[in-house]
């Protein structure tokens, strides 16, 4: 089995070690990331200037653009054969609800599966990213059986999230729904030292929401969540009813 690994948190990141670790024992496997933090870029894709590549001494392959670039340059061009596999991780932070709109990581996955390739996108909930290393043995009986199956949902992506605990101590696994996510006071608008306003995006405090089976409980009650995801947006419930508004040109 050959299996591409990215991230959205550049190649230096250990979570991207600790994945390719574990897919090792499956197949030949192929790390294709960013040169550089590229978090919350979705799922953008670079048109307007050049792309360079350079091959580490380890054979990573290393692109001056998104996660979204690298599954394109990947799987279209750089890789002698095509991949069977592609994983996104692990993702140092989580990839929950709405967040999953901005993620890097989960949109290198939604690029492979748009190319047709499987995909799963492993996110860590904690912040002791050093510890990641300690859930290789875990993640590799997890992929061991998402990757052997051979009924694999077509045009579908696994978005997995660990929860902030040690390996160890995972209380299972549960089947999720994305929940929601808000944030408050996560915009700054201050002034610099020339005293020329500007605007921050980040920081704040967030809150979640989500039914009993959504991906934040999950992962708050110490389980590994995992959310089938499949990129049609369009709300089919919905589609007679509007039709119904008999909209005129
Ligand atoms: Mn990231």
């Amino acid at each position: 089995m050959r299996i591409l690994v990215t991230n959205d948190d550049g190649y230096l990141a250990g979570g991207v070690r600790v994945l390719a670790e574990a897919a090792g024992s499956l197949g030949s496997v192929r790390i294709v990331a960013p040169d550089r933090e590229q978090s919350a870029t979705s799922h953008s894709l670079t048109l307007h200037y050049p792309l360079r590549v350079r091959e580490t001494d380890d054979g990573t392959l290393v692109v001056d653009g998104t996660p979204t670039d690298c599954m394109v340059l990947a799987i279209g061009e750089l890789l002698e054969q095509r991949p069977d596999f592609v994983l996104s991780g692990v993702n140092h932070g989580a990839n929950l609800g709405d967040d999953v709109l901005y993620s890097g990581t989960v949109a290198a996955a939604m690029e492979a599966t748009i190319l047709g390739i499987p995909a799963v996108a492993v996110s860590y909930t904690g912040t002791d990213f050093e510890r990641l290393p300690a859930w290789t043995g875990l993640l590799t009986r997890l992929l061991r059986q998402l990757l052997l199956r051979d009924d694999f949902p077509a045009q579908t992506l696994f978005n997995v999230n660990l929860p902030a605990v040690r390996p160890a101590d995972v209380a299972g696994i549960r089947i999720t729904t994305l929940g929601r996510r808000a944030y408050v006071g996560s915009l700054t608008r201050a002034r610099d030292p020339a005293g020329r306003e500007y605007f921050w995006i980040g920081g704040g405090e967030s809150t979640w929401w989500g039914s009993d089976d959504s991906d934040f409980r999950a992962v708050h009650d110490g389980y590994i969540s995992i959310t089938p995801l499949h990129l049609d947006l369009t709300n089919h419930g919905l589609i007679n009813g509007i039709a119904q508004w008999q909209l005129e040109p």
